[in-house]
Formats: structure tokens, C-alpha cells, sequence
């Protein structure tokens, strides 16, 4: 069928993406077509349309990012039973559900995460302009499209669990940046009502970590960034203390040891940035717990002082996806919106899908923290 997507093209000196005419093909055995009702805007999408061809995962262009999104069923491949047409679904990560990790319920790590899920596969979808196949299927389902192939294992039914057509578009992020916050603080942390949680860096990652630790009855909450538009924001959902790094004359454990002298009992880095994380190692309390859940750059090596860590009994460790299964992350979000608990609705900013450009300008200056595109 013929429809649109935006698609990735070899990065300049940033990502390259442009609205194009696409052709694609019929769903395969183990695939669902869905016609797209709207993409949230993650900032892997960026980061895996910014470098360029071959290094290091062997990325390759032209290709239809997107890996949060919700629709509708269109059609179904012949092996497919979780949804069926005319199914409302929201879209998650993909694994492949035959190997260990898949076995073990930890699908996240699944042996092919990085091959399906950052690379995807090539075709069968076809650019009108060039005739060029583009690569899609990333993270299973490319959602930068009006209609897109998806991998059955990547949708999730959410027939029945919506009061409205409306919240198809609002819960369309729900499948990675904000189960990836949530679940780093209650699967990954396991933060509770004695721990003092900072969380780096309050983009829809680090708003839903902090809405979570709100919910797990975290003592105290300190959000870190470097606009104080997003530590207002913060404060409003439940953060106790902000830090802003952005001050003249900034010093970040003397930062953290004002509010809490022992320091923090878990921090959250949703930065990637290097210095932020060695003072964040040592701004830990001693059993505290460095959880990283954002990229920093390619060479960035982390340089540790071993004694400092079995002197203090700390923990680094990372997570991918918030270590969540969606079936269960996606309606635990979702009850707690409707709770009041976890209003996604103050981060979300929709867009036209032809306004992505605006979108991804308006990320970058932090004005918004999670676009979500509107195919309708
Ligand atoms: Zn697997
Ligand atoms: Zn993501």
C-alpha cells in the first residue's frame, strides 16, 4: 500500500529526516499492519539518525524510526494471535521470545534487542522518490508512519483500557521513555518510603521516574537540571528539592549534601553526561544505588575508584527499558493517570506529524519535554 513516513536519511550534522511517500508491502506471518494514530518522539530516535552509516551497530539509511506510538489494527499476519483487526494497541520494544532471556521473562536483554530493536530490518518498505528499500521494523515497529509493519511481539491491546479516542494519542509514549523512568525506580531501584532519590536530568524520563518515586512514597526527591522551566515542572510533581547546574559557581555534592548530608540513597542519570556521573558516584550514600538510564557519548569510559565502592557498598548498574515488561508496565501507567498519580498529560505536546521539524527544535531547546506526533 502506498502511504507516508518520515524518513531518516544519512545525518549532515545532525539527523536528517524528511516526510516522504512510502510504499509498503502485506503483513508477514508473525506481523500486524496499524495504521498509526500518533508517535511519541524519544531521544534514541535522534541519537540513532545522528550517526552516520556502518559504525557502530552497523546502522543503515534510509530508514522509519519511531519506537513509541499507538493505533489501530489494520490486518493481521496468519501466526498473529494477540490482537486481532480493528484493535486498539500501543507499541513497545520487540524481542524475539525463544531465547534465554525471552524464556527468563527478561525481554529486554533478549539476545537480538540491538539487532532488531536499533537496526530493525530492510524492507519491504519502498521510498517513492528514489526507489529505494528503506530499513523499518525498528524496535519492531517504525511508528514515523501513517501505516507501519509491525512485529506482533511489539504490540500491546489496549482495547478496553481507554475511556476515549483521545487517550490512544496521550498513552502512545507509554511503551519506552516513561515505562523506562517508571520502571528504573520500582523495578531497578525498588525505591521505597526511607530513600532520597535524585533524578539527573527531568526530560519524560526523568519526569516519570520522579512521579514514580512520588509514588513509592520517597522521603525525599531532588530533580537536577539545567532549565529552571523543568524544575518548576518538577516541583509541581512532587520533587521536594531541585538543583539547578546551570548557577554560577556550581558544585554538585556540595549541592546534594545541603539537602541531604549523607548524600542520596539512589540517583537516577537520565544525562549521559560523564561529570555528572562521577559526582553523582560520589554523591551516594554509603548502600546507594547509581542507576544509569541514558547513553552518554560512544568513548566516554567511566573511571572507578574500586576501594570507594567496597568501602561503601555502593551499586551501578543500568536498565534498559526500566527492566519492564509492557503488558504489565503499560496498564500500571495507566491506572495510575487515571489515579491521578502519573498525569503525563502536563509533559505531552502534540504536534501535526508534518510539524516534526518544530517538534525535534523545541525538544532540543527544552522547551518541550515529549512531542507526540498526530497521524489523524
Ligand atoms: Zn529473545
Ligand atoms: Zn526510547
Amino acid at each position: 500500500m502506498h502511504t507516508r513516513a518520515i524518513v531518516a536519511r544519512e545525518p549532515t550534522t545532525h539527523p536528517t529526516w524528511s516526510l516522504e511517500e512510502v510504499d509498503i508491502g502485506s503483513p508477514a506471518d508473525d506481523e500486524v499492519l496499524v495504521k498509526i494514530t500518533a508517535s511519541g518522539i524519544c531521544h534514541t530516535d535522534i541519537l540513532l539518525s545522528s550517526i552516520p552509516s556502518g559504525s557502530p551497530l552497523g546502522i543503515a539509511y534510509p530508514k522509519i524510526l519511531g519506537h513509541e506510538g499507538s493505533g489501530i489494527v489494520q490486518a493481521t499476519g496468519k501466526n498473529v494471535t494477540r490482537v486481532a483487526v480493528g484493535d486498539q494497541v500501543l507499541l513497545s520494544y520487540y524481542s524475539c521470545s525463544s531465547c534465554a532471556q525471552c524464556h527468563a521473562s527478561n525481554p529486554m536483554y533478549c539476545a537480538q534487542f540491538n539487532l532488531e530493536n536499533y537496526l530493525g530490518r530492510k524492507g519491504p518498505g519502498v521510498c517513492k522518490e528514489d526507489g529505494e528499500e528503506t530499513w523499518a521494523r525498528f524496535f519492531g515497529q517504525s511508528s514515523f508512519g501513517e501505516y507501519s509493519l509491525v512485529a506482533e511481539t511489539s504490540v500491546f491491546k489496549v482495547t478496553g483500557l481507554l475511556q476515549s479516542e483521545d487517550e490512544l494519542s496521550l498513552f502512545a509514549p507509554l511503551g519506552c521513555g516513561f515505562q523506562t523512568g517508571m520502571g528504573a525506580v520500582k523495578n531497578v531501584a525498588r525505591a521505597g518510603p526511607g530513600d532520597v532519590v535524585l533524578v539527573m536530568g527531568m526530560g519524560a524520563v526523568g519526569m516519570a521516574a520522579l512521579m514514580t518515586a512520588k509514588i513509592q512514597g520517597c522521603k525525599t526527591i531532588i530533580a537536577l537540571d539545567r532549565f529552571p522551566s523543568r524544575l518548576r515542572l518538577a516541583e509541581d510533581l512532587g520533587a521536594t528539592h531541585t538543583i539547578n547546574t546551570a548557577v554560577p559557581d556550581f558544585e554538585f555534592q556540595k549541592a546534594v549534601r545541603d539537602i541531604s548530608v549523607n548524600g542520596a540513597s539512589i540517583i537516577l542519570d537520565t544525562t549521559g553526561v560523564g561529570k555528572l556521573i562521577e559526582e553523582a558516584f560520589r554523591s551516594l550514600a554509603p548502600l546507594g544505588k547509581l542507576v544509569h538510564i541514558a547513553s552518554p557519548p560512544p568513548n566516554y569510559r567511566f573511571s572507578l575508584d574500586v576501594s570507594a565502592l567496597f568501602t561503601t557498598g555502593k551499586t551501578i548498574t543500568g536498565c534498559i527499558e526500566g527492566n519492564c515488561l509492557p503488558s504489565e508496565a503499560i496498564p500500571q501507567m495507566i491506572q495510575w493517570y487515571r489515579d491521578g498519580l502519573f498525569p503525563i498529560n502536563k509533559l505531552v505536546t502534540y504536534y501535526p506529524a508534518t510539524d516534526f521539524a518544530n517538534a525535534l527544535a523545541q525538544m532540543h531547546d527544552g522547551s518541550v519535554l515529549k512531542p507526540v506526533l498526530r497521524w489523524d
